[in-house]
């Protein structure tokens, strides 16, 4: 212990080998992949602090798995979409015997597979796919690749993409599907061999007319298109180019839609004017902050520049950064593109986690992962709108207090559907070889979002409700109504 603090003190790399853990400090930074390799359950914010003796480290170093999961996991993100589900169950007193159907899952699939390493050792995985419903059309879903993916996570997802899609009125149901990994730790090479492995250890659980992935937390539309050559290699050769649309958002050459790498920003950002727009707010010179620079929260952050609104502030995995003058949205996005996140950006000044959540702003927009706005988070928070642009990014708690703060809400399952309905665009396009230029992909997006959005605020003024229980009536609605039409077989 006393030999890490000495080591500390110089200002070097720290490493630990405690009992339970083992622990790399890393002053700037994240460590790169081979080390990561070494080292598992890297720790230099989380509790572990009081285990190894380490000093609270600067702000903006590199954060933690465990770190995360403290943020992030604290309450069932499945428990939660039920209680939803049963709150908007007793507001509109929805049949009993539909909402017991909705409050399970009905396949779910756990898949354990080997993949070779590029060091010839060979590696168990563990991959998920979880379907929810399908009495709207096939199920529908993203696959995410992220250390703390779990079966519940899952099976949360799974259910709220049913919801989605009944919301905006598109024909699918819902899924959702994971590998517990995190991608940093493995080459290009070897993540082109997990999802290949994946995709066949899934076999005909997904298809085109059946079950159709898209990217989700850390995938993209190059893992997209190696699941569709995958797929389209385990099945007859004349069958083979009819099954281009067993994913979505794969690369445009490969069959993808323009527009649908920014729908879900896109559809948050439509949100975001039209609630303005009901509000009489003037968007430009407003301010907000986007936690997660991924793809919902670059491509939101990029569009609202558009409005003249202005981006303070921004947290992802490697930290928090805040200029009051604004950040330019573009500019911020090659820098991640060339660094890996937001951590050391040169234009804006570092900060912690709860300045972050304290940045006083017109709207925070939520783009990471489950959880983040917890009870404590949202005491912090200091905003008139939060957009949800990840899913379940608010808990039970936080929604109280932002209830009680009346900030408002516009809820995932209705804001960040842009990208589920461009999906849709994408899968029809490739069944009637078809490519759509982009203002009409965009057009489309935005009368269907749009109208969501008002069946939603519809539904609050109609029940009394807050927007999270009206979203979840709405889809509801038309959930129960289509069993009711077909009844239960047999
Ligand atoms: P992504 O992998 O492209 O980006 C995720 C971002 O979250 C990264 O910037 C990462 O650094 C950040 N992040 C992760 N852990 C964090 C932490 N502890 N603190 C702060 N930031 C953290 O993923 P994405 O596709 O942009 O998805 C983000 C969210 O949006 C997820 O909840 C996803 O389910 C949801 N979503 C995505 C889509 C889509 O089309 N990609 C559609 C609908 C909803």
């Amino acid at each position: 212990m006393e030999k890490h603090k000495q080591e500390n003190r110089q200002g070097l790399k720290l490493l630990s080998t405690s009992k339970e853990w083992k622990l790399l400090y890393y002053q700037h930074g994240r460590p790169g992949l081979e080390e990561r390799r070494k080292f598992k359950g890297l720790c230099n914010q989380c509790d572990l602090q009081s285990l190894c003796g380490l000093p609270k480290p600067e702000i903006g170093v590199w954060r933690c798995e465990h770190f995360r999961a403290k943020i992030f996991k604290k309450s069932s993100l499945h428990k939660n979409v039920l209680k939803l589900l049963e709150k908007a169950q007793n507001v509109n007193n929805f049949d009993r015997d539909i909402c017991k159907i909705m409050a399970e899952t009905m396949n779910e699939l756990v898949v354990h597979f080997p993949v070779t390493m590029n060091d010839g050792h060979v590696k168990m995985l563990t991959g998920y796919r979880v379907q929810h419903n399908n009495a709207l059309g096939p199920f529908k879903g993203g696959l995410r690749f992220h250390p703390m993916v779990d079966i519940d996570e899952i099976r949360a997802l799974a259910t709220m993409m049913t919801w989605k899609t009944a919301i905006v009125n598109i024909p699918f149901g819902g899924a959702k599907g994971g590998i517990q990994i995190d991608p940093a730790d493995f080459s290009p090479k070897e993540l082109e061999r997990i999802a290949r492995r994946f995709t066949f250890a899934l076999g005909n659980n997904i298809g085109p007319e059946y079950d159709i992935p898209a990217p989700d937390v850390n995938t993209n539309p190059q893992i997209m298109a190696w699941i569709q050559d995958t797929y389209m290699s385990t099945i007859a050769p004349d069958e083979r180019n009819r099954c281009i649309h067993v994913v979505t958002g794969k690369p445009i050459e490969s069959g993808g839609s323009v527009g649908r790498e920014k729908a879900t920003g896109q559809g948050i950002v439509f949100c975001i004017e039209k609630w303005a727009q009901d509000h009489g707010f003037n968007l430009k010179g407003a301010t907000y902050m986007v936690q997660g620079y991924g793809n919902v929260g670059s491509w939101t952050a990029r569009l609202m520049k558009k409005n003249g609104s202005k981006l303070i502030a921004v947290e992802d995995v490697t930290g928090a950064v805040r200029n009051k003058e604004g950040i330019d949205p573009d500019d911020l996005a090659q820098y991640v593109k060339e660094h890996g996140g937001v951590v050391d950006y040169p234009k804006a000044q570092a900060i912690d986690h709860e300045v972050f959540f304290n940045t006083k702003a017109d709207i925070f927009i939520p783009a990471a992962l489950e959880n983040s706005i917890s009870g404590d988070t949202a005491e912090l928070l200091n905003v008139k709108l939060v957009a949800e642009g990840a899913n379940g990014p608010t808990d039970e708690e936080g929604d109280k207090v932002l209830q009680r703060k009346n900030i408002e809400v516009i809820p995932d399952i209705l804001c960040n559907s842009g990208g589920v309905i461009v999906s849709y665009f994408e899968w029809l396009q490739n069944k009637r070889s078809e490519f759509w230029e982009l203002d009409e992909v965009d057009s489309k997006l935005k009368k269907i979002i749009v109208s969501a959005y008002e069946r939603v605020r519809d539904a609050a003024e109609k029940y009394k409700v807050d927007w999270r229980t009206a979203a979840q009536i709405v889809a509801l609605y038309r959930l129960e109504m289509v069993y009711k039409e077909r009844g239960i077989f047999p």
